[in-house]
């Protein structure tokens, strides 16, 4: 019955197909409530069973400590560029950014808007191939937070070491790197992601905060940022993105099945391995990130001639694999393998690479 594509695209991208049949099945009628949950209200009984099971199940699977507690958040990552700042930046008016790629730059200038912002490390000179040491990092003690994303979607680095910045909490951008592997929840102040790259369909962000950081927003920060507020109100402080939680939910349940983020950790590697294993072997592809930086969900690389950078997208699409061109900045090719990517697609890409070399060397 499967007549779906590879879809590599960095987000939004591949779902589990056993979540979407499910959300299918249970789309004209939830269990029997007789109702879609698109057309719940927020405040009945049975959506917020939905809601409670979902966070149980992100706090269990994301070991996530009682200091700490979880936001359903609307307008993505994005919208966290100025959260952070906002709610977190009181403290000294001042906060550390390393900038490693696209995002990292956006939430910088972002938060220049509210407070002084310094550049803490940069991987600029090297059009962000590499990831700075923790010894690269100048980091100053009276910062209000040290900000950083730990996986940098468009240029395919990952920070593999999490930054000792001392005393100063750390906020950390995991968009395309969420639940792919353990983090230790308690070691940051703020960390969120935007659900549409390994978590859900787009429309929110999550958001794991230190309640101990709370309370303490500027005065000009809107209600619908305020993580005290979002606290107090468990993320209803508004009608949240009942849709887009219930299927966070799915693929929670989907996660157990996988062996938790242990074995999503495992399973991506092998994906990536695939992959790379191709860019190793190749004299045709070259990877754009540094050995020791790669991501295991974004794999970007390029032949060296656009003309055949180019050839290469067409006859990928023409075979089924989608969404393999590289983003603007980069140029060359991406593939993005987030969770939901099935093992199948990476070693039929991987495949596809080596054959492709063959006819054009
Ligand atoms: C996709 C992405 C974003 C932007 O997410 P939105 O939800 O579109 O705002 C931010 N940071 C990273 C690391 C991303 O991959």
């Amino acid at each position: 019955m499967n007549d779906r594509i590879y879809n590599f695209s960095a987000g939004p991208s591949m779902l589990p197909l056993p979540v979407l049949e499910q959300a299918a099945a249970e789309m004209t009628n939830y269990r029997g409530s007789g109702q879609s949950v698109m057309e719940m209200s927020h405040r009945s009984k049975v959506y917020q069973a939905i809601f409670d099971e979902t966070k149980a199940d992100l706090k269990r699977i994301m070991k996530v400590p009682d200091t700490h507690e979880i936001l359903f958040m609307q307008g993505g990552a994005t919208l966290q560029f100025a959260a952070a700042p906002l709610n977190l930046i009181g403290a000294t008016g001042k906060a550390d950014y390393a900038v490693t790629g696209n995002f990292s730059n956006l939430a910088m200038k972002e938060a220049k808007k509210y407070g002084d912002i310094r550049v803490a490390a940069s991987s600029e000179d090297r059009d962000h191939c590499y990831i700075p040491s923790q010894d690269q990092l100048k980091v100053d003690p009276e910062a209000s937070y040290f900000y950083y994303c730990s996986n940098n979607t468009i240029y395919g680095t990952e920070w593999k070491y999490v930054p000792d910045t001392g005393k100063v909490p750390l906020v950390c951008d995991m968009s395309s790197d969420i639940m792919s592997q353990p983090v230790d929840v308690s070691k940051y102040g703020v960390i969120f992601a935007g659900v549409q790259k390994n978590m859900a369909p787009a429309g929110m962000a999550v958001v794991f905060v230190d309640k101990a950081l709370c309370g303490k927003a500027l005065p000009i920060t809107p209600k619908i940022m305020d993580y005290q507020i979002m606290i107090d109100k468990d993320s209803m402080m508004n009608t949240p993105p009942c849709y887009t939680i219930y299927m966070l939910g799915l693929v929670l349940k989907w996660v157990d099945k996988q062996g938790g983020i242990e074995g999503l950790q495992e399973i991506k590697k092998a994906k990536a391995k695939l992959l790379y294993d191709v860019l190793d072997e190749s004299s045709l592809f070259k990877g754009h990130a540094d050995r020791e930086a790669r991501s295991d969900m974004n794999v970007t690389f390029r032949t060296g001639s656009e003309e055949l950078d180019a050839k290469f997208v067409k006859e990928a699409t023409e075979a089924g694999f989608v969404n393999v061109k590289g983003h603007r900045n980069v140029g060359g090719m991406r593939a993005s393998i987030y969770n939901a990517m099935p093992m199948e697609g990476a070693r039929a890409l991987a495949d596809f690479m080596r054959e492709f070399e063959i006819r054009n060397k």
